[in-house]
Formats: structure tokens, C-alpha cells, sequence
């Protein structure tokens, strides 16, 4: 429908008469939203309410100028008020952005901030990961009340949380990736790293752990408990002593939390394992060059491998992190290069002297390998496309 265009555009490709039309549309589907939310979501002011409010206005915005699809912006804000439906749930849980965990945090006033670690991410629009961290320092400092769970082990997450207003515990949970952490972010010299830890001349150093692993056993200072996990890897064995942090500092019995933590098998899709046809496809997600020094460990040695990596306003547009990634450590097996930017990654690998296919479409793709088991890597929208295909039966 040619008038539609007209009238509101494509793309980010719009004029001062679209940005209109989609502006007037938009408020009134907030308008829309607000009657489904209830009243209470502007009414009230409480801290999770502001949180809904934040993320309504900062989502239907990007539909306006036409930074996100409209149709998908849109439902995607219809889950926000069933969020705030949920009027006798006694805790939120937030996953954010590091971007926009100051904005959120200055707004809600936590109860507790879990710091996992603080890589390079997005490129596009991140990218400086000392900055990031100073954003997060900035926030913590102004908030006397909350807890700060936060892994000893990566120095930019130190930097972080070492100046926080409220209490911190730190949890040993692993950083094996350390290329944005050479140098000291609090001073710029050249870390000083020992079997036992890092530290720097200017005083910055591997806090002590209250939390550690200690093989299968999740340790605190005065307790232990047996960690066993759905999921595989050592990255999850570190989210889950996070978690369990977190749980124990909201007074949850630690075994009743483990126990919770072990049931866990996939999450939103990753680590699903999907029968198509001739294959069963293992679904992984690895969006930067930490998450994949991660995964890297996870993959089995010859299970053939589809690398699927997209470059859309999620994914962050710059692709230039596949230069990060070690793939001559991938042993030898089957591999594709795909996805949108499927060309990128090849191009990667063949610097890397892998051998593979480039085929855009993973399951094209998938068609090129053999049968049995696969490991399907994809960035985020790589990976959601991909799950809703599969779910859909193509
Ligand atoms: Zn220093």
C-alpha cells in the first residue's frame, strides 16, 4: 500500500511529515498501552512503575524515528504492561544493559546490582568499556542501600564497584576474557597479574571473595553447597555462584536456591537443543569476543558448526569484533559461515585458516553438513530469526 509509505515512512529514511504522523500514532497507542497497564503505571510513581514508564518511552520513541521496525516496537511494549500487571509480586528482577544500568538503577533504587563482567559489546554505540564502567561507578556511589554482587576476578568490574556507597560482596566468578583489562582503568598503568592475582602500583587489586568455586562445591565464608547445573560450561557455573550470591543476600535458603538453579536448562532459547530433519541442532548464542572466549570451551570437538551473525540495530552494526574472537583455536570439523553479514565471518575465518562454506541462510546451511549433531552460534537477532523458523517448522 504505496499511501502507507507516504504517510509514514520506511526505515530510518524519514521526513518531518512521517516523524509527525508516527508521533501522533504512537501517542495514542501509549494511550492504548496505559489503559491495558491500568492508570497506576503513570499514577503512582513507585520505583517500578518509573522503570515501566523509562522503558515504554525509551522503546516507542525508537518507532517514531524509525530506529526499530514499527510493528515489532510496538508489540514488543505490549509485554511491559503485563509486567506491571503482576501488582503482588514481592521482587523484580531486571536484566540491563550496562549502558543503561545507571539510568534504570538512579530510578528504582535496587535492593541489590549483580556485576558479572564488562567486555566489549556493540561496538557501534559502546565503545569505550572504561567509560561504561565509570557510568556504573558514578550510579553505585549514590546508592547507600543497595548491595553490590560483583566478580572479583575482572578488573573493570572491580574499578566499578570498589567505591560503592553500600556494602559490596565479591564473588570469584572467573574472567577469561582480559583484553579490555590489561592496563589499570583506575590509572593506566600495565596490570601486575600473578597466578594468584592481579593488582596494580596505584593500589587496585583483586579484592578477596566472600563467594568462590571450589569444584562442584559453590563456597561461602561460613557454608558450602553442591552446584549442579543443566547447563554446560564454566560461564554458567560462574552465573550460577552469582545467582546463588544474590539469592543468599534475599535471605532464599542457599539449598532451596541451588536446587531452583539446577532446573534450569535453557534460557529464552539458548542451549535448546531442536531435531530438524537429518540434524539435532544445539542453539547457542555468542554476541561478543568474551562471550565466544566462553563458548569456545562449550563447543564439542568435532561437532560440525554453523556461525550465524547478523548486523542489525541490536546485534550493533559494527561486525569488526570477529577480529577479536580466537577462531584458529576451533578445532577441525564442518563449518559455515552465515547469517546477514555471513561474508564478514567468513572472510574472518579464512584469516584465521579455517576451512568452511558461506551460505546467509543457516539452514541452508545446515543442509550442507553433515548428519547428527550441530552447534548453531548466532548473535542475537541471528538467533532469535533462526528460533522462531525452527519453532515454525521450516
Ligand atoms: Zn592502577
Amino acid at each position: 500500500m504505496e499511501w502507507v509509505d507516504t504517510i509514514f515512512g520506511h526505515g530510518t529514511d524519514l521526513n518531518s511529515l512521517q516523524m509527525s504522523t508516527r508521533a501522533i500514532l504512537i501517542f495514542f497507542i501509549t494511550l492504548l498501552l496505559l489503559r491495558i497497564a491500568g492508570i497506576r503505571t503513570f499514577g503512582k510513581k513507585s520505583a517500578f512503575d518509573n522503570v515501566i514508564t523509562i522503558l515504554l518511552g525509551s522503546i516507542l520513541s525508537r518507532a517514531v524515528v524509525g530506529a526499530s521496525p514499527f510493528i515489532p516496537t510496538i508489540l514488543g511494549c505490549l509485554a511491559l504492561p503485563a509486567l506491571a500487571e503482576r501488582l503482588d509480586a514481592q521482587r523484580a528482577v531486571l536484566e540491563i544493559d550496562e549502558l543503561h544500568l545507571a539510568s534504570v538503577a538512579r530510578c528504582c533504587d535496587p535492593s541489590a546490582i549483580v556485576l558479572l563482567n564488562l567486555s566489549r559489546d556493540q561496538l557501534d554505540r559502546a565503545t569505550e568499556v572504561r567509560w561504561t564502567a565509570a557510568s556504573i561507578a558514578g550510579v553505585l556511589s549514590e546508592l547507600p542501600e543497595t548491595t553490590v554482587l560483583a566478580n572479583a576476578d575482572d578488573p573493570m568490574t572491580v574499578w566499578a564497584a570498589e567505591n560503592a556507597a553500600g556494602p559490596v560482596e565479591w564473588v570469584a566468578a572467573g574472567s577469561k576474557w582480559r583484553a579490555d583489562s590489561l592496563s589499570c582503568p583506575r590509572c593506566g598503568r600495565l596490570l601486575v597479574e600473578t597466578k594468584a592475582r592481579w593488582s596494580c602500583d596505584c593500589g587496585l587489586a583483586q579484592p578477596q571473595p566472600v563467594w568462590w568455586l571450589d569444584g562442584e562445591l559453590a563456597c561461602h565464608l561460613d557454608s558450602s553447597i553442591p552446584l549442579s547445573l543443566g547447563l554446560p560450561g564454566e560461564v554458567n557455573r560462574a552465573n550460577a555462584l552469582m545467582a546463588l550470591a544474590a539469592a543468599g543476600r534475599a535471605r532464599v535458603p542457599l539449598r532451596q536456591a541451588g536446587d531452583a538453579i539446577a532446573q534450569v536448562r535453557q534460557v529464552a532459547g539458548r542451549y535448546a537443543t531442536i531435531t530438524r530433519g537429518r540434524h539435532v541442532i544445539r542453539l547457542l548464542l555468542a554476541k561478543n569476543p568474551a562471550g565466544w572466549s566462553a563458548m569456545l570451551s562449550m563447543l564439542g570437538t568435532a561437532r560440525p558448526l554453523i556461525i550465524a551473525v547478523n548486523a542489525r540495530d541490536a546485534d550493533g552494526r559494527d561486525t569488526s569484533w570477529l577480529w577479536d574472537v580466537d577462531f584458529a583455536a576451533l578445532d577441525p570439523r564442518p563449518i559455515a559461515a552465515s547469517g546477514e553479514r555471513a561474508a564478514d565471518v567468513g572472510v574472518r575465518l579464512s584469516y584465521a585458516g579455517i576451512d568452511h562454506h558461506t551460505e546467509p541462510d543457516p539452514l541452508a546451511a545446515l543442509g550442507r553438513l553433515p548428519a547428527g549433531d550441530v552447534d548453531l552460534v548466532a548473535n542475537y537477532t541471528a538467533f532469535y530469526s533462526l528460533r522462531q523458523r525452527l519453532a515454525a517448522g521450516e
